[in-house]
């Protein structure tokens, strides 16, 4: 079994996470993700988003301490954010044991790094770019 360990906080530190994945099976994604969504919801021109299939998180310090917005028209779309200082924070999906991680909110290097631009058709013009691949929407 090959495992990955994120580990993170908000911006005034109240709220910490640790995440454990099993990537034997499913290796994570590592997407700057530039949809309109992502950027209303970091005021950035793309979110820099970690997701991790086969996961378990552990809230390590303020677990009643963040707020979860889902976007009602969206089929999943959500953020999850330090309601002190509003520090993006990852959103677990228990049931399928996935969780989406704003890379930003790590405290250390991730072992991997991003492979593509996704939803790089809803980007804004003044949105940075390079030579990662890029995908209309998500990769097929
Ligand atoms: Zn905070
Ligand atoms: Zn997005």
């Amino acid at each position: 079994m090959s495992e990955l360990k994120l580990e993170g906080s908000c911006l005034c530190g109240s709220v910490a996470y640790e995440i454990k994945a099993d990537t034997t099976n499913q290796k994570p994604k590592f997407f700057h993700c530039h949809c309109q969504r992502c950027r209303k919801a970091t005021g950035t021109g793309h979110a820099s988003l970690i997701i991790v299939f086969d996961a378990s998180l552990e809230w390590k310090k303020g677990g009643d301490n963040f707020n979860y917005y889902k976007v009602p028209e969206a089929s999943r779309f959500a953020t999850c954010f330090c309601k002190k200082c509003g520090g993006a924070l990852p959103r677990y999906d228990a049931e399928n044991r996935r969780a989406v991680v704003p890379a930003g909110s790590l405290d250390h290097e991730p072992d991997i790094k991003p492979e593509a631009r996704i939803f790089w058709d809803s980007r804004a013009e003044w949105s940075c770019e390079n030579d990662l691949p890029a995908f209309a929407e998500y990769p097929e």
